[in-house]
């Protein structure tokens, strides 16, 4: 097989042995006739972080004007074709808000969030059944099969399916009613199903075969059962990132999208030629696809927010030691409370101050409590955190929304030419992806130009290549809470850099980026990808 690096530095737009159009070694540069400025890092660094903390702290950052003829965006390189990316995402962009911002209860996408979907999926099902069947029905069961019996109760898939069964709706359970499942683990709770009352509790989840001829790793089956018959049974999927299938299983219908896009230079050429506002091109192929009303898409966005911010707002109330055997200590509310009398300056308390919120969030997804899905489980502090500072700006609700919708973008870019798995891809594919969507939607709901909008994003990614995954004890704990305070960080400085240079003179666009981390991740050792079995996980040492 040829290596995939070698088709870096091949196209015909580069200016010789590098691969930058115009970098000025091989001839004077396209942009600037300028004696090139000694580059100091540290003074960069210095510049970076005060103007972080000016755009947090006013909310407003100068845009320098663009006056200068844009330059076409060299070619991205092409990938290797055996990259699986290469030979699953063909055609355009059709994920859509629903399947991306997922709510439900963390760690896990797959081991608590898709098994509650599921059980209240079941619910909903089984609450829908003609009377003379719910009359005959003496109790509920599910059994848990592979993965999800072998690593579930570590993860607390049995109390998430529980929450599900009894009807709670993964998107609003109260956090104290989870945890009252694992405190009080005997306890009976009752569910209705029409007319009919059952009695249920935690050893009505059942964990079952961990090796067996599975349809899929995370196999469960929920039965409605009348003593020992069963009424009514189904095979469920927890099929990764939130998402569930069941037996017979067909994808919804999906519309077209208005405006069909599969890389960031798709949609830059219609905003060039339909001249239309990032966030509406991106409303209308969410409404052609999904078939929802403007409406409904708002309504859903607004609460998505509403559950971030109370995630954030819950995490920077609580201190505990987080479940499992790191026996970590949570650090938002210190963090938040010190606030108040720290002499860290102004710079410090603003960097406090968001890395506090991205803590609360990583802690409350540790904690099981209820998440969303930006674009995992593991980076789920990372969004919230820019919601919430983007509300301490007192940011208009609608340019939340289109923030959400240019961060929406960015993830199915990612997924589309690349990976959000930190098993294929390392946690770049995780905290890397969630930090470039917190970028854009920081630079859309400041009402940057889209050019910000994409450097922002590529700005974040950039700065998290190749960051593995190795969670400590394969808890989504180490290194995975710190990394959302410094991926929502890290967000507010992408922005910062690309709001404060000449956009056309960014010399990566996003596209480069997300081939790069594709190829990245192709590369990378697989003991960083979600197997404990290199990095933090064999270093440290647990007692
Ligand atoms: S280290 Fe791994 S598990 Fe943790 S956030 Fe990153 S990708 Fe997810």
């Amino acid at each position: 097989m040829d290596n995939p690096l070698k088709v870096i530095g091949t196209s015909s737009s580069t200016c010789g042995s590098c691969n930058s159009a115009g970098c000025g070694t091989c001839g004077p540069s396209p942009h600037t006739n300028k004696a090139p400025v000694p580059f100091n890092r540290r003074e960069f660094g210095y510049t970076v972080l005060a103007a972080s903390v000016s755009a947090l702290l006013t909310g407003c950052s100068q845009q320098k004007s663009v006056e200068q003829a844009a330059q076409p965006a060299p070619a991205a390189p092409a990938l290797s074709p055996d990259l699986a990316v290469v030979q699953t995402s063909k055609g355009p962009v059709m994920t859509t808000l629903e399947e991306f911002y997922k709510m439900g209860p963390g760690p896990s996408s797959s081991h608590t969030m898709g098994p509650m979907r599921i059980t209240y999926d079941f619910f909903q099902r089984v609450s829908k059944l003609p009377e003379d069947q719910l009359q005959r029905a003496t109790g509920l069961k599910v059994h848990l099969f592979g993965s999800l019996s072998a690593t579930g109760k570590g993860h607390g898939t049995d109390r998430a399916s529980l929450a599900g069964l009894l009807g709670k709706a993964p998107a609003t359970c109260p956090p104290q009613f989870l945890d009252g499942l694992t405190a009080n683990p005997d306890q009976a709770y009752k569910v209705t199903l029409g007319s009919k009352t059952l009695d249920l509790t935690l050893k009505d989840i059942i964990f079952d075969a961990t090796k067996g001829e599975f349809h899929h790793p995370n196999t469960m089956t929920a039965k409605l059962l009348a003593g020992d018959q069963t009424i009514y049974e189904l095979e469920y999927y927890s099929v990764g990132g939130g998402f569930i299938e069941w037996k017979g299983y067909k994808p919804p219908d999906k519309g077209q999208p208005k405006y069909p896009f599969d890389h960031a230079r798709d949609l830059k050429a219609y905003l060039i030629d339909d001249k239309i506002p990032l966030p509406q091109l991106l409303l209308q192929n969410e409404m052609a696809i999904s078939g929802r009303s403007e409406k409904e898409i708002w309504e859903f966005l607004d609460q998505v927010a509403e559950v971030m911010v109370r995630g954030v707002d819950t995490g920077l109330t609580v201190e505990s030691v987080l479940p499992g055997p790191i026996k970590l200590h949570s650090k938002a509310a210190a963090m938040q409370h010190n606030l108040k009398t720290t002499a860290k300056g102004e710079a410090g308390r603003a960097v406090t101050r968001v890395a506090s919120y991205g803590f609360a969030m990583g802690e409350e997804n540790a904690r099981g409590h209820i998440i969303v899905t930006a674009p995992t489980a593991g980076s789920a502090g990372i969004i919230p955190a820019v919601v919430k500072s983007l509300r301490d700006l007192n940011t208009p609700t609608q340019k939340i929304r289109d923030g959400f919708l240019a961060a929406a973008a960015i993830g199915y870019l990612c997924k589309h030419n690349a990976t959000l798995s930190g098993a294929e891809g390392g946690c770049q594919a995780e905290v890397g992806v969630g930090s470039s969507m917190g970028a854009a939607m920081i630079a859309q709901a400041l009402s940057a130009n889209p050019k910000v909008v994409s450097n922002a994003a590529e700005s974040a990614l950039e700065s998290h290549l190749g960051m593995t995954c190795d969670p400590v004890a394969g808890y989504v704990q180490v290194p995975c809470i710190e990394r959302c305070a410094y991926g929502a960080v890290k967000a507010w400085t992408a922005y910062s850099i690309a709001s404060e240079e000449i956009p056309e003179q960014r010399r990566v666009d996003l596209d480069t980026t997300i081939d790069a981390m594709a190829l990245t991740a192709k590369e990378m050792n697989s003991k960083y990808k979600e197997t404990s079995e290199g990095g933090l996980a064999v270093s440290v040492v647990l007692c």
